[in-house]
């Protein structure tokens, strides 16, 4: 006996009896079926249903072999009577999702004619993958589009046409069909063949909203989401745009502009930091000019920093320059360097003696390590 499936009856049902047909030991845990059942099993893109069966938990839901299959924790008495209750707010969200996708991809169709090659409803975006490129502008058309549809709180309507029937009939499919085809038709949007659940109006998706968009094979990829998916990760995105706000003292429809500023003030602050530092650099290069090997201990500064001083010194010393930013605690920068010099030995053995890495060109190699001064000191010493 086929199981009698009530999340077609009545989308909305939650809680449910039913008798227990069969359990047995699966990969999942106990795979049970139900004479009826209102828990949805994955298929057309939308996953299966969650709950509880009396008191042992389902975990997912899957159609094989003809039978709805739970996923439940614990085994079931075979024979017993058991109420079924989905976890509702959840599979709300995703008839949100699934019926805002219908309506998104049958805007994209009737628009530009762009097939919906792909769907998948993540834990963080769902993603439509289309077939041919949409523009930025596009996507704010079929964005706004899609949410009139949803504030026209349109019918969203559920029918088995006959074959002569479908013939008549313009409607989206990723495949040939044949014998019984479910078709859903959203008012004046979009005619698919589905077998998923879906909100019975439109105005229940609440909203629709495109996320990102990129290049994708030959066409694109969109995230979006819709209903309380949506509302939630634009609260998040809100919390975001509240910090920067306080942070920037900019009013939240002006974070962009604030932050611009920063970053372009950012930018000119490390040019004067740098020309200040080429200056010290050279004033102190000035104290080696004509000297042998050097050996210097600076604070921490940037590889590139470094980089500069080590230039400033070479520019007047015969010798070999070592130069080793930071400290004991975090480790130190360096840059090593002689003039028309060949390192390479040293550098290795300086690597394998103080826990270090890097390297470079013959004359001059950068790197950093994980080792005292006192332990820097000992292996150029020990190279006399
Ligand atoms: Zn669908």
């Amino acid at each position: 006996m086929a199981t009698e499936k009530l999340f077609y009856e009545n989308v909305y049902c939650k809680t449910f009896q039913a008798k227990v047909l069969s359990c047995a030991a699966g990969k999942h845990g106990f795979d049970v079926v139900l004479d009826k059942t209102a828990f949805y099993p994955e298929g057309g893109g939308q996953p299966g249903d969650t709950g509880y069966l009396a008191d042992v938990r389902v975990t997912d839901t899957h159609e094989a072999n003809g039978e709805i299959v739970h996923y439940c924790e614990k085994p079931l008495d075979v024979g017993s009577n058991v109420e079924g209750r989905i976890d509702w707010e959840r599979r709300l969200s995703l008839m949100q999702l699934h019926s805002g996708e219908h309506i998104l991809s049958g805007i994209v169709h009737r628009r530009f004619g762009y097939d919906n090659v792909g769907f998948h409803m993540g834990a963080d975006m769902v993603t439509i993958d289309f077939s041919g490129v949409l523009t930025e502008e596009d996507l704010k058309a079929v964005e706004r589009e899609a949410n009139e549809v949803v504030w026209e709180n349109r019918e969203i309507k559920i029918t088995f046409p006959s074959a002569q029937e479908l013939e008549q009939i313009p409607y989206r499919s990723k495949k040939v069909l044949t014998g019984d085809v479910r078709i859903v038709t959203i008012e004046n949007a979009d005619i698919c063949a589905c077998c998923g659940t879906h909100v019975t109006r439109t105005g229940e998706i609440g909203l629709i909203k495109i996320f990102s968009c990129v290049k994708f094979h030959e066409g694109v990829r969109l995230e979006i989401l819709c209903g309380m998916r949506a509302y939630e990760y634009v609260n998040r995105l809100m919390e975001q745009n509240r910090k920067n706000s306080a942070l920037l003292s900019a009013k939240p429809t002006e974070t962009n502009a604030a932050a611009e500023r920063m970053a372009e003030e950012l930018a000119s602050v490390k040019y004067r930091v740098s020309q200040v530092e080429n200056e010290l650099f050279s004033l102190k290069a000035k104290a080696y000019a004509g000297e042998n090997d050097v050996l210097l201990f600076e604070s921490a500064m940037g590889p590139d920093a470094v980089r500069r001083f080590a230039d400033a010194i070479l520019a007047g010393c015969t010798g070999r320059i070592a130069i080793f930013a930071g400290d004991d605690e975090t480790g130190y920068k360096y840059a090593l360097c002689k003039k028309d010099g060949d390192l390479r030995e040293t550098v290795k053995a300086l690597n394998a003696a103080c826990n270090g890495r890097g390297g470079g060109k013959p004359f001059f190699a950068q790197g950093s390590v994980q080792a005292s001064r006192a332990q820097l000191e000992a292996f150029f010493a020990s190279l006399g």
